[in-house]
């Protein structure tokens, strides 16, 4: 069996990825995603990624 490589845009880099997984609708890429979870709250990038979802969530 073939599968198709299906690439989705990621809304945080907004580069275009295969692996990744839906949150709420928007698409996040694995790397992204991956390094959005080992951040903790006084790193500027994960305050940088939260208000990017906060944007993503609102405009829908
Ligand atoms: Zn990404």
């Amino acid at each position: 069996m073939q599968t198709e490589t299906v690439l989705n845009r990621c809304v945080i880099c907004e580069k275009l990825n295969a692996d990744g997984l839906e949150i709420m609708g928007k698409w996040i890429c694995v790397s992204c995603e991956t390094d959005m979870v080992k951040r903790n709250v006084d790193d500027v990038q994960y305050w940088y990624y939260v208000m990017k979802l906060r944007q993503l969530l609102n405009q829908s």
